[in-house]
C-alpha cells in the first residue's frame, strides 16, 4: 500500500514515511492509494485487539504483522475497562462510548497508538533521530497527546495550551503529567495564537537547524498524521458488531452513524470504514454553534466568513477542519489540480465551492445538522430524565442530531467527568465553590459509576509543570526544555 499526497498525487510514499512525515511537503495529506477491503462478516466475534490488527495489517503493509500485533497490545493495555470500547442502548438509539483510555477522550483510541508506531516506523526507516512532538492543543489532544508518548523511547513531547483557554480538569490533567520527556507549557494567549505560535516554530530554519544538531526532528501528533486516521476505522466495525451481538441491528443490515465533528477525523474514518465496505447508510455530521460543516455539507460551499463562538463543547469550535481535504479529495474523484484550485481559493478568500456535481454527492452520503449551546443543554438534562443516561455536551450535540434516525450508531467522544461543571449547570445545579473532587463526586452519584483513575484525586496530584510563555518567547522556550533535557 503507497500513500500519497492530495495535492499532488505524484508524491508517493509508504506508511511508515507517512506516519513520519504526518504532512507532505507541498501541504497535501497522505491519502492511501486504494481502499483496501475488508470481509466484515467474518470479524465477528473478534476482541477490540484483534480487529485493530485486521484493519492496521490492511493499511501499514510494510510493518510487519507480528509486531503490529504487539504494538496493538502495547496501546490498549493501558485502558481501564475489560471492553476497550463499549456500546450501550440509551433509549431507542445506541452510543458507542470511546472514551475508556487512559484520558478520557477519544483522542485516546489513536494517540496511545500513535507513539508506537513512530516509534515502529523510525526502526524501520533506519533513523536513530530522536522525534520532538510539539503540540497546541485546546484540552483533550495535549493530555492524550502526553499520556501516549510518556516515556516512549527516543521521543520528546512538548505540549503549549492556552492558560485560560481550558477546563479546570484538563489544566490539572496537563500539568500533573508524569514522565521525564514530557513538557507543557501554558501560553499567555488564546487557542488560536498558541496555534499560529506552534506552527511557526515547526516551520523556523533556525529551530529546525538548532535540532538537527542536537541529532533531533520535529514531528506532529495532530490529527492529520495518517497514524492517527487508521486506528480510528477500527471502532466502526466493533460497534457495528456489537450492535448485531445485542440484537439491535441484524448482520448485513445499514447502519447509520452519527458524529460530534470539530477536526473531521473521527468521522472521516467512518466514511473509510464504509469505503471498505462496512454497510455504512448515512453519516451524519454533528456540529456546535460553529456550524461551517453543516452548511458546507448543505450547499456545497465552505465559507469561513463567520465568528468563532466559544461553546460549552470547545473540541469542536473550530473554523477550518483540517481532514476535510481527505473527504473532498474523494469527492472530486481525486483530481488534484481540483485540489490545488480549492485550497487557493480557501487560502486567498477564506471560502471554497465543490461544483454542482460533487456537491451532490457530498449530499447523498452527509447529512449535517447542528445543535445550538441552548439545544445541547437541554438534550442532556432530557436524556438524564428520560433514559439516566449521563451525556458529555460533545456526545448532546450528537445525540441532538440523531435524535429521530432510525438504526443509528452515537459517537461518545468524551465522559462526562471530563466537562463535570458544564453538565451541573444543566441539571440545574450550581458548581459555583466546588473543587474539582466534589464536582466528581456529584457525576459519580449521577452516573451511577466510580471516579475514573484519570481523573480521581486528580486536585491532590503533584503539579510537575510550572512553565508559562509569551507566544513570542516559544521558539526560545523549545530550546531551552530541550538542553534542559540534556539533549544536547
Ligand atoms: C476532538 C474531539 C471531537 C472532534 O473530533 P474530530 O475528529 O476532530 O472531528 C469531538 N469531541 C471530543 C470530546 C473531542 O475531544
Amino acid at each position: 500500500m503507497k500513500y500519497f499526497s492530495t495535492r499532488n498525487t505524484a508524491v508517493q510514499v509508504t506508511a511508515a514515511e507517512a506516519i513520519l512525515k504526518g504532512l507532505s511537503e507541498e501541504g497535501g495529506l497522505f491519502v492511501p492509494e486504494v481502499f483496501p477491503q475488508l470481509e466484515y462478516e467474518n470479524l465477528a466475534g473478534l476482541s477490540y485487539e484483534e480487529m485493530a490488527w485486521e484493519v492496521f495489517t490492511r493499511y501499514f503493509t510494510d510493518f510487519d504483522p507480528e509486531r503490529i500485533r504487539n504494538l496493538i497490545g502495547k496501546a490498549y493495555g493501558s485502558f481501564d475497562a475489560a471492553q476497550r470500547v463499549v456500546v450501550k442502548r440509551v433509549g431507542s438509539q445506541s452510543v458507542m462510548e470511546l472514551f475508556h483510555g487512559p484520558t478520557l477522550a477519544f483522542k485516546d483510541m489513536a494517540l496511545s497508538v500513535l507513539p508506537h508506531l513512530m516509534v515502529e516506523a523510525k526502526r524501520m526507516l533506519g533513523s536513530n533521530e530522536e522525534t520532538v512532538i510539539l503540540t497546541a492543543t485546546s484540552g483533550d489532544t495535549g493530555k492524550a497527546a502526553l499520556e501516549g508518548f510518556s516515556e516512549v523511547e527516543g521521543t520528546q513531547i512538548i505540549v503549549f495550551y492556552p492558560k485560560d483557554g481550558v477546563s479546570e480538569v484538563q489544566e490539572l490533567q496537563m500539568v500533573t503529567q508524569t514522565g521525564e520527556n514530557t513538557h507543557v507549557v501554558a501560553i499567555e494567549g488564546n487557542f488560536d495564537d498558541a496555534q499560529r505560535a506552534v506552527k511557526s516554530a515547526f516551520q523556523s530554519q533556525d529551530l529546525q537547524g538548532a535540532l538537527a544538531a542536537m541529532g533531533s526532528a520535529f514531528s506532529s501528533a495532530n490529527s492529520i498524521n495518517i497514524g492517527r486516521l487508521v486506528p480510528q476505522i477500527v471502532y466502526y466495525f466493533y460497534g457495528y458488531h456489537e450492535m448485531v451481538r445485542q440484537g439491535h441491528l441484524r448482520m448485513g443490515e445499514t447502519l447509520s452513524v452519527c458524529v460530534p465533528t470539530g477536526n473531521f477525523g473521527n468521522i472521516l474514518a467512518a466514511y473509510y470504514a464504509r469505503e471498505m465496505g462496512l454497510p455504512i447508510g448515512k453519516l451524519l455530521c454533528a456540529s456546535n454553534d460553529n456550524h461551517i460543516l453543516t452548511d458546507f455539507i448543505r450547499t456545497g460551499q465552505y465559507d469561513t466568513h463567520r465568528p468563532f463562538i466559544k461553546t460549552i463543547s470547545p473540541s469542536m469550535d473550530i473554523l477550518v477542519s483540517s481532514n476535510l481535504e481527505r473527504f473532498v479529495f474523494e469527492m472530486i474523484n481525486r483530481d488534484e489540480s481540483m485540489m490545488n484550485q480549492l485550497m487557493k481559493d480557501l487560502k486567498e478568500t477564506g471560502v471554497f465551492a465543490l461544483s454542482e456535481e460533487a456537491a451532490s454527492r457530498v449530499r447523498d452520503l452527509m447529512q449535517g445538522d447542528y445543535a445550538s449551546q441552548q439545544q445541547t443543554l437541554e438534550t442532556i438534562n432530557a436524556c438524564r430524565t428520560e433514559t439516566g443516561y449521563l451525556l458529555d455536551p460533545h456526545t448532546a450535540v450528537a445525540y441532538h442530531v440523531a435524535n429521530a434516525e432510525e438504526n443509528v450508531l452515537i459517537a461518545s467522544t468524551a465522559s462526562p467527568y471530563k466537562f463535570g461543571e458544564s453538565i451541573l449547570s444543566a441539571l440545574g445545579r450550581s458548581a459555583r465553590g466546588m473543587g474539582v473532587a466534589d464536582v466528581n463526586q456529584a457525576i459519580s452519584e449521577l452516573t451511577g459509576t466510580g471516579v475514573p483513575a484519570g481523573v480521581d484525586g486528580i486536585e491532590t496530584r503533584e503539579v510537575r509543570h510550572h512553565r508559562t510563555c509569551r507566544v513570542d518567547e516559544i521558539d526560545a522556550t523549545i530550546l531551552d526544555i530541550l538542553k534542559a533535557g540534556g539533549q544536547v
